[in-house]
């Protein structure tokens, strides 16, 4: 089951920033949908968690802050299985012109004529070229560490 209300609103509303009709009608909606009385359950008890974590001394400013951050995190929607470029990019944070550069090596494939990726494959790409280049690290320290031995060798 889905709904129309976006997180957005329903943080809205728990933050006060409606005005009268619209919390009205929204609270009206809440009391009916399920989908968004689950939501606003979440929500809650995220702001608990936020309000319990809060040192009285904390500024408001900054609790108000992270609860719109941690509000923010929850609303992010989950990412597909199969990704386009673009939700690649926002995804390792790279520009278009910057994987169109490494494309060649991405574990990609193409569906009439457009770039897909399956997000799976890519975490395990990600996952090897962070592997890899720990074994480059190790390997170029441990040539390091022969050469200045052969070197040290020869100068004795
Ligand atoms: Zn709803």
């Amino acid at each position: 089951m889905t709904c129309e209300i976006r997180l957005e609103q329903l943080s809205a509303l728990m933050a006060g920033d409606l005005d009268a009709a619209e919390a009205q009608s929204l609270r009206q909606h809440i009391g009916q949908c399920p989908v968004c009385a689950a939501a606003v359950e979440r929500l809650q008890e995220i702001d608990k968690k936020v309000r319990a974590a809060a040192d009285r001394s904390v500024p408001l400013e900054i609790i108000q802050r992270t609860r719109q951050v941690i509000h923010a995190a929850v609303r992010q929607p989950p990412l597909p299985e199969i990704l386009t470029l673009d939700e690649v990019g926002q995804y390792v944070r790279l520009t278009p012109s910057q994987l169109g550069q490494m494309l060649e090596h991405l574990p990609s494939f193409t569906v009439a004529g457009e770039v897909r990726i399956r997000r799976d494959r890519l975490t395990q790409w990600i996952k090897d070229q962070e592997q890899q280049a720990v074994r480059d690290r190790v390997r170029s320290q441990a040539a390091r560490s022969i050469r200045m031995a052969f070197e040290q060798g020869i100068a004795s």
